[in-house]
């Protein structure tokens, strides 16, 4: 082992399994807490590489490109108000700015059981991009255990 890593911070967004609170996106260091309850997950080094999920411990993630379609959107708003000062050429020039956005977007891996999502380290080589099969198979064990924590929530 070569010590830690110190490029990219890892950020994670998942949906905590004890009492379904959606977390969105921060910076994970070590772990990250449930807003609503409290629950940690861990992240450590084996979980840093994908070789499992941090949240769930399934060992199958899939990449896609982490593209802000806002932004992509705001551009092309931008690049059409722009027109009658530019006599149309800002059109072509946000589509292009558009091409540039995508091709240059971070990628992310998620999780097929949990829906996590991992951000800002470099996703490993045989994380495969999305299979519709494969997600198939998840959709009702993700199911099971969401509803499960419904269930264990509203004990409270
Ligand atoms: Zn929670
Ligand atoms: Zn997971």
């Amino acid at each position: 082992m070569s010590g830690k890593r110190s490029g990219g911070a890892l950020a994670l967004a998942w949906t905590c399994a004890a009492c379904g609170e959606a977390n969105g996106s921060r910076p994970a260091g070590d772990g990250v807490e449930c807003d609503r309850c409290g629950t940690a997950v861990a992240v450590e080094e084996p979980h840093r590489q994908f070789r499992r999920c941090a949240v769930c411990s399934s060992t199958r993630l899939y990449r896609q490109r982490d593209f802000n379609r806002f932004l992509g959107l705001a551009v092309v708003a931008a690049g059409a108000v722009l027109v009658p000062f530019t006599y149309g050429i800002s059109l072509p020039v946000v589509f292009l700015i558009d091409v540039i956005l995508y091709r240059r977007v971070a990628e992310m891996a998620v999780c097929y059981l949990c829906r996590a999502e991992y951000r800002g380290i470099e996703v490993p080589k045989r994380i495969l991009p999305f299979r519709h099969h494969l997600a198939a198979g998840y959709e009702k064990r993700r199911e099971r255990r969401l509803e499960q924590a419904g269930r264990r929530s509203e004990r409270r």
